[in-house]
Order: C-alpha cells, then structure tokens, then sequence
C-alpha cells in the first residue's frame, strides 16, 4: 500500500448501502501537492508537451484536473453535470457505481488529458470520454487517481486509464 492510499478513508454504506465510498478528502487535505506529483508522473514530459488542455469531470476532476493544468501550463475544460453550463453544450447520458445522470460539455477543439478521481465501472470515464469526442476534441490520455479495478485493464478505444492507486 502507497503512503496515500493510506490517506483514503473507506466509509461504508455511502451514498447507498452496499458502496464503500473512498473518501479523498483527507489526502487533500495533507497531502495535496504529492498527489498532484503524482498524477503528474502518470504522463511522460513528450505527453504533456502534446496535449493542449486537462479536462476534469464535476466535481473531483476538478479538484485533480486544474492543478495539474495550471502546473503544466495547460488550459482546463470542465466537464459538468446536467443544467451547469450555459450554452452551447452537448450533452451525453451516463451510468455510475450507484446512479445515473447526464454530463455535458461547451463545443472545443484540441488535444486533452481527462480526468477524474475514482475509476469505478468505467462509466462515467467512459461517457466522459464519448462527450469529449462529441464535443470537438480529441482524447489523448486518461488518468484518474484511484482505480477500484473493478474492470481490469479497462480501455477506452483503447486508450488505457492510467492511475495513481489501483485497489487490489
Ligand atoms: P464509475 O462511473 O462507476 O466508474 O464511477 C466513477 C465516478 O463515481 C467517479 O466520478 C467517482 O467520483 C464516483 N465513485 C464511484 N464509485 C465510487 C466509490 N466507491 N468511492 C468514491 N467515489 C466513487
């Protein structure tokens, strides 16, 4: 176990019974800047050369994605939950561990990282993903801090989720 997956607090039985949330909140709080490191060593110098922007999905992604693109000199694209964004905005329905919703994201163009925190079914990355298509860009690299590894080896058009923290 890595010195911040200690830092992640398992609660049981949240948002609905039956999940075990893990909670990052206190690795931000004392350990911020070697988690953005990290993040930040999930891509190679020529990789971060190639992308133009971080795009972050509501509201985690957020928190991970801007530091890392203020540090790497990178624009960052929010990608929101539904009602958020004024228009023009396009939208995609999506599935998560313990719910369902809708993501949407202003038209752009250009190279991005995306970014969430917990990889758990795939399907928020995965929609996330297909919005970034949608909207203009074009998907360079995942990466997210935790991976539950509930699906091993996950890819999305074959681009591989790179991670911090994979549970066992
Ligand atoms: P999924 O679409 O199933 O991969 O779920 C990923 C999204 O839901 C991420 O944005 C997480 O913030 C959140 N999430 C899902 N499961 C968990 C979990 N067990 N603990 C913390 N966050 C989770």
């Amino acid at each position: 176990m890595t010195d911040l997956q200690r830092l992640i607090r398992d609660v049981p039985d949240f948002p609905r019974p039956g999940i075990v949330f893990r909670d990052i909140a206190p690795l931000l709080r004392s350990h911020f800047a070697p988690t953005i490191e990290a993040m930040s060593g999930l891509l190679n110098e020529a990789e971060w050369s190639r992308i133009d922007a971080v795009a972050g999905v509501e509201s985690r992604g957020f928190m991970l994605g801007a530091p890392l693109a203020l540090r790497h000199g990178k624009g960052f694209v929010p990608i929101r939950k539904r009602g958020k964004l004024p228009p023009p905005v396009v939208e995609i329905p999506y599935q998560l561990e313990y719910g369902e919703g809708v993501l949407e994201m202003q038209p752009g163009q250009g190279r991005v990282l995306l970014i969430d925190d917990v990889l758990a079914t795939g399907g928020t990355l995965r929609a996330a993903a297909d919005l970034c298509g949608l909207a203009g860009y074009q998907v360079d690299c995942l990466a997210v801090l935790l991976d539950l590894n509930l699906v091993p080896g996950f890819r999305w058009q074959g681009i591989p989720a790179r991670t911090v923290i994979r549970y066992p």
